[in-house]
C-alpha cells in the first residue's frame, strides 16, 4: 500500500495552499505555510510565471496530495471517470470524496487524511457491521461507518471528535454517544469537495 512519505508541509507551500495533511498542526500558527508562504528550496523568492504544463501539473498534484495517492492511482480514478456517464471532472472529485479513509477523516474520527489512513488500515473501522481495512474502499449511500468496539478505538476516536471541531458536509451524518457511527447520506457532489479545484486542467492534462 503504497502512501506519500516526506516532509507534507513542502508539498503546501509548493501549491501556495492549506492542504491539511498535518492534523491539529494545521490550524495552528505553527503551520509552515503561515509562516512563510514561499515555494519550499533554495529558490523560494523566484516562483515566477508557470507554464500552461505546470498550471496543469500543480493543479493535479495538488488533488493527489489532498487525497493522498499517489500517480498510479490517480490514473486509475481518472480512467474510471473517463468511461464514465456524465461529467469527467466531478466524477473523479466524486471517487476521490468516497474513499473510506477521506470519509472516515470527514467524519472527524482521524484528525488528518494520513491519520485515517492508519485508522482503517489498522482494523479500526467497520463498513456495515464488517471490518474493513483498506483506505481506498468507495463508500455507497447508506453505508453505515463504525469504530470497532475495542477500547483503544474508541478512546482514540472520541478523543479526536472532542478535539478536532470540523465542518461536517452534508452528506454525512454522525452519532457520536456510545461507539462513534456515521452514515453515507447521498454521493458526494462538486460543492461537498473541500479544496478549490479546477477539474477542467486536471482532465486537459490527463486525457492528453
Ligand atoms: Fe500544510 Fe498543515 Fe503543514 Fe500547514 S501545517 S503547511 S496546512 S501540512
Amino acid at each position: 500500500m503504497a502512501r506519500i512519505t516526506g516532509p507534507v508541509c513542502r508539498l503546501c507551500r509548493r501549491d501556495g495552499l492549506k492542504l491539511f495533511l498535518k492534523g491539529t498542526r494545521c490550524d495552528t500558527p505553527k503551520c509552515a505555510i503561515e509562516r512563510r508562504d514561499t515555494a519550499p528550496g533554495m529558490h523560494q523568492f523566484r516562483r515566477g510565471k508557470q507554464t500552461d504544463y505546470a498550471t496543469h501539473l500543480r493543479e493535479k498534484q495538488k488533488v493527489k496530495h489532498y487525497y493522498g495517492v499517489l500517480e498510479r492511482q490517480f490514473r486509475g480514478y481518472y480512467d474510471r471517470a473517463a468511461r464514465s456517464k456524465g461529467n469527467t471532472g466531478s466524477t473523479l472529485m466524486t471517487l476521490l470524496e468516497r474513499r473510506l479513509d477521506n470519509i472516515v477523516h470527514r467524519l472527524g474520527f482521524g484528525s488528518s487524511r494520513a491519520q485515517a489512513r492508519q485508522l482503517v488500515a489498522h482494523g479500526h473501522v467497520t463498513v456495515n457491521g464488517r471490518r474493513v481495512d483498506v483506505p481506498s474502499y468507495l463508500v455507497r449511500v447508506g453505508d453505515v461507518i463504525r469504530v470497532k468496539n475495542r477500547a483503544k478505538s474508541l478512546q482514540f476516536v472520541q478523543s479526536n471528535l472532542s478535539e478536532n471541531r470540523r465542518e461536517l458536509p452534508d452528506f454525512l451524518s454522525l452519532i457520536e454517544g456510545g461507539i462513534p457511527e456515521g452514515r453515507v447520506m447521498r454521493l458526494p457532489e462538486a460543492e461537498d469537495i473541500s479544496i478549490p479545484v479546477q477539474t477542467q486542467l486536471i482532465i486537459e492534462l490527463c486525457s492528453k
